[in-house]
């Protein structure tokens, strides 16, 4: 081989290794990348979960992604076409990039596709890792599973774009209810603008609601007037220091503090008016 020959397959070899260290280092990169992206793609706090999931920090941690809940779901014999034999689409979707939900876990949204409620809710029991809990859709008297356990979410009127809050008749959402005069009630109001018309108001129970979304589906409104948001969400949570006196878990909660727990302001509440005398701001 001439000198020339050499020094070119010496340089393409070079190129070639070259080619392969910046592909392989931009693989490692992208993967890098692609590791901090996945990472990075948190739920968003309005996410709704598939029936029975446990708290979304512990839902993350056990749910494998494997996807066997929405398989269930999809497959569910109510969801295949009768004509075709196709199955629709399912209720519950695995999330990808661009979902606003941590990729590979499932999540629904009931303008699309509501869950219906399943008697023997499948994508509950298919779940393999107890991210979805079947203890909390059982019937602890009786053993048996209860669809009016599910607790995905609660649906909540804005009754601003609400059309039955403006006095015209609607009862879309209470119709699609599956709990109809449970979750969902009709409530009359006079009108007091017209003196002679009634409201029939559309209200949500909040401890009957599960959260299935049919009325959101069934809602006539462009955007949906009645729509469901993740508990939490919708009712709020008071702070930890507020206690409910009648609620056993409460009580139980200040039974069970340690004396290092106590914040200033409840031994200040144990000192009495005298203690505070010349104390200047020393409590
Ligand atoms: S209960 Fe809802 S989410 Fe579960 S399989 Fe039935 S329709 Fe799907
Ligand atoms: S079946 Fe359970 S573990 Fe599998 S994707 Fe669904 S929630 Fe996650
Ligand atoms: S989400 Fe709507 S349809 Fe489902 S139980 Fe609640 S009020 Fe009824």
């Amino acid at each position: 081989m001439s000198e020339k020959a050499k020094k070119v397959t010496i340089s393409s070899r070079r190129r070639f290794f070259t080619d392969v260290a910046y592909s392989g280092g931009l693989g490692l990169m992208g993967a890098l990348l692609w590791g901090g992206y996945a990472d990075k793609a948190k739920s968003s706090p309005l996410t709704l979960r598939p029936p029975a999931a446990v708290e979304e920090e512990d839902f993350l941690k056990l749910c494998i992604k494997c996807g066997l809940c929405a398989e269930a779901c999809v497959n569910r014999p109510a969801n295949i076409d009768k004509e075709t034999g196709r199955a629709k689409p399912g209720t519950l979707k695995m999330a990808k990039a661009g979902d606003k939900v941590t990729i590979g876990t499932p999540f629904f949204t009931p303008r699309d596709v509501p869950c219906y409620m399943c008697d023997d809710i499948p994508c509950v029991v298919a779940c393999p890792s107890g991210a979805l809990d079947v203890e909390k859709v059982t019937n602890k008297e009786t053993g048996e599973l209860d669809f009016k356990m599910m607790n995905m979410g609660i649906a909540v009127v804005d009754t601003n774009s609400c059309i039955a809050y403006w006095g015209i008749q609607c009862d879309a959402c209470y119709r699609a209810c599956p709990l109809m005069d449970d979750a969902i009630k009709l409530v009359y109001d006079r009108n007091e603008r017209t003196g002679k018309h009634a409201f029939l108001k559309p209200m949500v129970n909040m401890h009957s609601c599960t959260g299935c979304g049919l009325c959101e589906l069934a809602c006539v409104t462009e955007k949906a007037a009645i729509f469901v948001q993740p508990r939490e969400i919708a009712l709020g949570k008071p702070g930890d220091h507020y206690v409910k006196g009648w609620d056993k878990k409460d009580q139980q909660r200040v039974a069970n503090r340690a004396e290092s727990d106590l914040t200033t302001h409840d031994k200040r509440s144990e000192k009495k008016p005298e203690d505070y005398l010349n104390m200047g701001v020393e409590y």
